[in-house]
């Protein structure tokens, strides 16, 4: 089991600087099982339990390191820090926003796209998701400006399409046609603005773009847009 110093891991967690740490350790504002913990400057033992066993000031421990999260990425909301407007990361609680390693989106999706969105502080985890050698999928639900002509599908599993710019055909995707005017896409890349290239390419526009479902891990029914929740180990499993 790794270990840490107890003012460090705080810090890093967004508490407080180590110094703070130190002293709310002695005035017994940290416990551990119960007990207060007087030394921040001594190592504790990272077992995944420490979440439930160590209370800072009368609350349970937020996430160790090493964490990943879903959101329910509502429109107008931006995943990058050079776009303008509200970012995703504005979602988190704020202490969330102060944690080194940083929490950060996996991949991105436009600020006019909603749906399930991937957070990490574990650069492991977001590499196994994003590389390019493992398409992870990613199912996306498509509201078009004109009814489809009926040749897309085959357009898109061609495995030959070529979008503006790009230097490389785009990888077969699967269409499931829902009605006149929407779709499901399923893609196995992350090329920028790869859904609506991809309609503009087959002579259409997507008016309504939301993400359902990355790997086997689905948006869930009852999350909210805008809201969080942290992944299970089950369900981090589930994506690949
Ligand atoms: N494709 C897009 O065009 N936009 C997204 O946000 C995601 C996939």
């Amino acid at each position: 089991v790794p270990t840490a110093r107890l003012d460090k891991l705080l810090s890093n967690m967004g508490y407080a600087s180590r110094r703070e740490i130190q002293m709310l350790a002695k005035q017994g504002h940290i416990r551990l099982d119960g007990a207060p913990v007087a030394r921040a400057d001594e190592r504790i033992a990272l077992m995944p339990d420490l979440e439930r066993r160590l209370v800072v000031d009368g609350e349970a421990l937020d996430p160790l390191p090493g964490f990943a999260l879903m959101v329910n990425k509502p429109l107008g909301v931006t995943c990058s820090h050079k776009e303008a407007g509200p970012l995703v990361y504005d979602l988190l609680p704020t202490r969330w926003r102060r944690r080194d390693p940083a929490i950060s989106t996996v991949g991105r999706l436009d600020k006019e796209t909603s749906g399930l969105l991937l957070m990490t502080d574990d650069g492991g985890l977001l590499h196994r998701i994003i590389s390019p050698s493992r398409h992870v999928p990613k199912r996306y639900r498509a509201r078009l400006a004109r009814p489809l002509g009926g040749e897309e599908g085959t357009l898109f599993a061609s495995g030959t399409l070529m979008l503006e710019g790009d230097d490389k055909p785009l990888k077969p995707a699967e269409l499931e046609v829902v009605g006149p005017q929407e779709a499901v896409l399923t893609v196995h890349e992350g090329r920028y603005h790869q859904v609506r290239r991809m309609f503009a390419a087959a002579g259409n526009h997507v008016e309504a773009l939301h993400r359902e479902q990355v790997g086997g891990l689905a948006l869930p029914a009852d999350l909210e847009p805008g809201a969080i929740r942290r992944l299970g180990e089950a369900e981090i499993a589930a994506i690949f």
